[in-house]
């Protein structure tokens, strides 16, 4: 899951980008409005998370010039205990949720696994092809009912997979949902992570399309 952190307050911005990344989830964060909306125009996310009081251009302004757009990437919109005139605004404007600081941590990640799934229009949290189960909840793999552990990176490259199975998803989308701005990897970062993944989970429903990408499910022609 990629995020967008849109925080101006330094120590808030840092501590949730780095909570989020120890999730394996890719955060990039920016620090007021027009950051924000350069970033929602030219890049791809599963979900934003929006304070409402930032320098330059307000969050309420990001929100509705993103729904303006006709994007409908979830928003969770961030504001202060005190303010329900902007909670009122915020789910008005078009944001699918909101948060009071402080929040807990738990209950940030709860509400994003909510929202993406929703979105997704999956009724059921847990993902899965043929005897290969993932659920984002309890972060459990299993495969034949057998619990597989995973690093939190080779747990997002599954997801992605899991999220369309058969659907062959780029190494570049795999990479994007590895990795927020200004972190480096490796060119064959995600042929490790495969590689990683079938060592663990079996090499029959993970499959590379050379030159395309790669998917989970049974086996069809042209892959490997
Ligand atoms: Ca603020």
């Amino acid at each position: 899951m990629r995020v967008l952190l849109v925080e101006d307050d330094t120590m808030i911005g840092e501590s949730l980008r780095d909570a989020l990344r120890g999730q394996g989830l890719a955060a990039d964060w920016v620090r007021d409005g027009r950051a924000a909306d350069a970033a929602l125009a030219s890049e791809r996310f599963d979900a934003v998370l929006l304070d409402l009081g930032l320098p330059g251009r307000d969050g309420l302004e990001v929100l509705r010039a993103l729904r303006a757009r006709g994007d409908t990437t979830p928003v969770i919109v961030v504001t202060a205990r005190d303010a329900l005139p902007d909670r009122v605004r915020g789910l008005d404007t078009g944001a699918d949720d909101y948060l009071v600081k402080p929040f807990e941590l738990d209950e940030l990640l709860a509400r994003l696994r909510a929202l993406v799934r929703r979105h997704g229009g999956r009724a059921h949290s847990v993902l899965g092809v043929a005897d290969l189960q993932l659920d984002p909840a309890t972060r459990e793999v299993t495969r034949g009912g057998r619990p597989v552990l995973l690093s939190a990176r080779e747990f997002a490259v599954l997801q992605a997979l899991l999220e369309r199975p058969g659907a062959i998803v780029s190494r570049a989308r795999l990479e994007d949902r590895l990795y927020g701005w200004g972190e480096e990897l490796e060119s064959n970062a995600i042929s490790v992570y495969m590689h990683q993944l079938r060592k663990k989970l079996g090499d029959d429903l993970l499959h590379t399309v050379r030159g395309l990408g790669y998917y989970a499910g049974p086996a069809k022609d042209g892959a490997r």
